[in-house]
């Protein structure tokens, strides 16, 4: 048995033989041709032939893993129109009297240079992009055309890399898990394997000879066994029935709403910390991002994380939700998140100590750059804000002022942003008892049940001595959640919970019957919460 390590794109367990993925390319010779004219014709018509396959792996993809996601083949249609793509290849057909595939393969080959040379990410990617469109020319131009599979059987498929074009069009039924020695995190096709619920692994530095070997994928780790020993395989056999019982229940809610008996509709949305967790907010199906928790992106960094790292972090994840709401939360640490660059004192009573927005309107450089961030981001999908541990309404006319501030910069610098609601957390009893007039300066209100569990019982979260104690049910703060969503209704703004106690089905249906609009749980929690809420009927 052989061991090999890679980085997990999408967890799961595959258990199957490995098909090496044939690319289908050959080697493109040089010719010379006698009829120009009929040559740039043929390029013409594969061309075209190309955009019509690309088309249909448009709309293909757009059913399968969503608009946002499905762009790639519009972007690869506009390419293949490129004027200096375009010319480039007719022009040494031309001047050189040669094939089409040989102009094609060269062309493909400067241009992918020319980006890979570029001092700009987005242009660096493009590279593949390039390669990928050229390589489709050349196969229709030589008839050929693979899905790159050579077994009837399903397969984990091995490949140096996979492109979008690729990775969409094999045949899903034939593939148990994506395995490929590059690629990264957040590129396209890491993004579709995601999307597909597929195991994938990259970076893993696969040998010669592997084509046609028993092997299990673990997802989870990010790990191939070749060739398992019989205790291996039946340990993951086991591992993978128990994952297939739990797609089932998964199978049988999703796409389905989030409706009571009686047609009463709510949002559940999912909470995160990175843009890791969005593939399994995609598996679980939730319909948004509830609560982004921001401060782990500064967490994992060992200096403050610049505006541009940051943007780009917003950016993915409002992309792959593809139009779907996220709620970024701005900046909450301090208590039990200790950041050493924030070089923070040591203080008697950390949780009600300078933590969360706090510190923003204190360091508001800080605040700024995540706020421009954030509203850069917002252009590529659909952004919500919200903000932790208010306790006053003088507080969110601050934030709003310099929320205002940082729109006109951007404007003034032509950077375009989308509509940003703005909301806040409900966490601390003062902002609960003041929410009427809260209400009346933010569009949405997201109750953080852990910390207002913690503040209204003055019980420390993180004491397990008093764990027994920290009562969410408390008569206490079921009153208040009332209260909030009385409050938050009164003047218009909707209103969610993103504490643990959200998922507690238990008291979802009287969630519902407060009129709570959102409920934003843990990512493997969406299902079963989906299922209470359908079994509720408030009519009785
Ligand atoms: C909360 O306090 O309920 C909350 C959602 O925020 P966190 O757990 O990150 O403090
Ligand atoms: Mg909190």
């Amino acid at each position: 048995m052989v061991v090999l390590d890679g980085k997990s794109v999408y967890g799961g367990i595959a258990i199957g033989r490995i098909s090496i993925f044939d690319k289908g390319e050959s080697q493109v010779k040089r010719e010379v041709v006698d009829d120009v004219p009929a040559e740039i014709d043929r390029f013409t018509t594969a061309k075209e032939k190309a955009k019509e396959q690309l088309q249909k792996l448009y709309d293909k993809a757009i059913k399968e893993v969503g608009e946002a996601n499905a762009m790639i083949f519009e972007v690869h249609q506009m390419m293949l129109d490129d004027l200096d793509y375009v010319e480039s290849i007719t022009n040494m057909i031309e001047t050189q009297k040669i094939n089409a595939e040989f102009a094609v393969a060269t062309t493909g080959d400067n241009f992918s240079q020319m980006f890979a040379a570029m001092d700009d990410a987005y242009m660096k990617e493009r590279a593949a992009d390039v390669k990928d469109i050229s390589n489709r020319v050349i196969m229709i131009l030589q008839g050929k055309e693979t899905d790159g599979i050579q077994s009837d059987e399903p397969v984990i498929l091995v490949a140096e890399d996979l492109a979008p074009s690729e990775t969409v069009q094999l045949d899903k039924s034939k593939v148990l898990s994506f395995v490929t020695r590059l690629g990264s995190t957040n590129s396209h096709t890491a993004i579709l394997a995601r999307t597909m619920n597929i195991p994938a692994l990259i970076g893993v530095n696969f040998e010669q000879g592997m084509d046609g070997k028993m092997a299990v994928v673990d997802g989870f780790e990010g790990k191939i066994y070749i060739e398992p020993d019989e205790e291996t395989l039946k340990k993951f056999e086991e591992r993978r029935e128990e994952e297939e019982r739990k797609k089932k229940l998964l199978l049988e809610l999703k796409g389905k709403e989030n409706v009571t008996l009686d047609g009463k509709k709510i949002n559940l949305y999912a909470n995160i910390g990175g843009v890791s967790d969005v593939a399994n907010v995609l598996s679980n199906d939730a319909g948004g991002i509830g609560l982004f928790r921001s401060e782990f992106l500064y967490l994992e960094s060992d200096t403050y994380p610049a505006e541009e790292e940051q943007f780009k972090a917003y950016k993915t994840v409002a992309e792959t939700m593809a139009g779907k709401k996220v709620i970024i939360r701005t900046l909450d640490i301090g208590a039990d998140k200790q950041v050493d660059y924030f070089e923070l004192d040591k203080e008697d009573n950390p949780a009600m100590g300078y933590r969360a927005i706090r510190i923003c309107l204190d360091r508001k450089e800080i605040f700024r750059t995540q706020l421009r961030a954030i509203y850069r981001a917002s252009h590529y999908g659909t952004i919500s804000i919200m903000f932790p541990m208010i306790i006053s309404v003088s507080e969110v006319k601050e934030i709003k002022g310099i929320v205002e501030d940082v729109k006109n910069e951007l404007d003034s610098q032509g950077i375009p942003y989308g509509e940003v609601e703005l909301g806040i957390m409900i966490e601390t009893p003062a902002a609960a008892m003041i929410s009427d007039l809260l209400a009346k300066e933010v569009d949405f209100f997201s109750v953080g049940t852990n910390d207002l569990t913690q503040y209204t019982l003055a019980i420390d979260r993180q004491n397990p001595k008093l764990d027994n104690i920290y009562d969410s049910h408390h008569e206490a703060i079921l009153r208040m959640l009332k209260m909030i969503a009385d409050n938050a209704h009164k003047e218009g703004c909707w209103v969610g919970i993103c504490g643990e106690l959200g998922a507690d089905t238990t008291l979802t249906e009287k969630f519902l019957r407060m009129g709570y609009d959102e409920l934003s749980v843990t990512p493997s929690m969406i299902l079963q919460v989906r299922d209470a809420i359908r079994k509720i009927d408030l009519s009785k």
